[in-house]
């Protein structure tokens, strides 16, 4: 079992640091609630997936899944450090390319891409759509032939591997709503139908098993299984598969208790299964794509908040409400997600009670952290959540006309702004109204 003191850093003075600047005084200089990112962190775990793929000199491509946090800071960091990203929305894409992603480093997911999303795709002429179904397939030919253009396509499997993680993020099994089936011989029709079509270039397959994913095993029957399926496509339809994407879904620590391997051993081994088994079947090796999201930003960034009020249940619990919650930070609320909270001033100093930090929400779900041992606190007390980096912002919303966070990035002892906090006005900005 390790220490949740491993998930902060801290400084000379005992308070906790991010990218090198003490947590209190960014509170001072941005307020709370602040979602501060150590961008040094990020860069580390870029490159230590890179190095893994040139060690073992793969062919490869690390692309950030870009909804575990979209935002044209982060967007302008993956392209500095020459990483493609992915997008699932309209949306995404129009934000990535603003952030100055190339386009073809994007590639586009998403099991219900509208019409409209999919001419945009064309239009930007990105990297890659990775076809979910018939319907888009369809839609897609219709666009491309209408343009008299191509388009790269990977086709997404659902490669039936259970990952061991919530049900709600996981992603691979039969019965997901992502991808073609395997078994029932739709992804093999639907290759077919990619092939015989001029305007398709498939350059490869894909299939994502989950999210915060700790066991190796997951991704092993994933990529023996994809193996498989690049043989018996190679021997029915001649298919040589330039690409095999495995997605992403690889785990971190959010509290103590949690223990995942580091990424790179997740991807060394999927490097290893995937070499043993194209070398057994005497396939030409394909480039290897991962998808991270979580891996990439979710322990990089540390949410500080304010304490307010508390409330003693006798013989129950106590809670300490901090200034943010579900509307920063819904995933406790959504999966059950735990974490830990430390004061930003004193992480190591003795805790001597259990008190359930909750927001300031207007739901009893909303729980950030449930029995958190901490020393006594007080009013105005930095509180900080750390290992927030993923999922946390690109959920927020703005329940109860709570603005959304600042979010800093922090770097060598300098922080940045890179959005900056919502105003009563942002939160009305798209309503006219019936007075007009
Ligand atoms: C969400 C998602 C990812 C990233 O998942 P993480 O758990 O954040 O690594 C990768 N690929 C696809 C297709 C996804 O939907």
């Amino acid at each position: 079992m390790t220490n949740r003191l491993d998930l902060v850093d801290t400084n000379a003075a005992g308070h906790i640091a991010i990218g090198g600047v003490d947590a209190l005084k960014l509170t001072q200089q941005y307020g709370t609630p602040l979602i501060a990112y150590d961008t040094g962190a990020i860069r580390r775990q870029i490159r230590s997936f890179q190095r893994v793929f040139e060690d073992l000199n793969i062919a490869h491509r690390v692309v950030y899944a870009s909804k575990a946090f979209s935002s044209l800071a982060m967007y302008q960091l993956a392209a500095e450090s020459n990483i493609g990203c992915d997008v699932v929305s309209g949306g995404e894409l129009y934000a990535a390319l603003k952030g100055g992603m190339r386009p073809e480093m994007i590639e586009f997911h998403g099991n219900n891409k509208l019409p409209h999303e999919l001419e945009y795709a064309v239009d930007a002429q990105i990297g890659c759509i990775v076809v979910d179904n018939f319907q888009e397939l369809h839609t897609l030919q219709a666009i491309l032939a209408d343009r008299q253009q191509t388009m790269r396509v990977m086709l997404r499997v659902a490669p039936g591997i259970l990952a061991e993680t919530h049900e709600y993020i996981s992603t691979g099994q039969e019965k997901s709503k992502f991808g073609f089936d395997i078994r029932s011989g739709q992804a093999a029709r639907a290759l077919q139908e990619m092939l015989a079509d001029d305007h398709l270039d498939v350059i490869g397959v894909h299939c994502h098993i989950g999210s915060q994913i700790f066991d190796v095993q997951g991704f092993i029957g994933a990529a023996k299984k994809m193996a498989l399926l690049l043989r018996d496509w190679n021997q029915e339809f001649g298919f040589d598969a330039q690409v095999l994407n495995l997605g992403g879904g690889f785990g971190i620590k959010y509290t103590g208790e949690d223990d995942p391997l580091p990424a790179e051993e997740f991807v060394k081994t999927i490097i290893e299964v995937v070499e043993y088994k194209v070398n057994k079947y005497h396939l030409q090796m394909p480039a290897i794509w991962v998808e991270p999201g979580r891996a990439l930003v979710g322990d990089a960034a540390t949410t500080l908040y304010t304490i307010g009020s508390s409330k003693h249940v006798a013989g129950v619990c106590d809670y300490i409400s901090v200034d943010g919650g579900m509307g920063d930070n819904i995933r406790p609320a959504l999966y059950h997600a735990k974490y830990e909270a430390l004061l930003a001033d004193r992480p190591h100093a003795e805790n001597t009670q259990v008190a359930t930090v909750v927001g300031k929400y207007c739901e009893s779900g909303d729980i950030l952290v449930e029995d958190c041992p901490l020393p006594p606190t007080h009013p105005g007390d930095v509180l900080a959540v750390p290992a927030t980096g993923a999922y946390g912002y690109t959920m927020a919303s703005n329940y109860n006309r709570n603005p959304r966070p600042a979010v800093v990035f922090c770097e060598n002892g300098e922080s940045r702004l890179v959005i900056r906090r919502e105003t009563y006005a942002d939160m009305l900005r798209c309503e006219v109204g019936i007075a007009q």
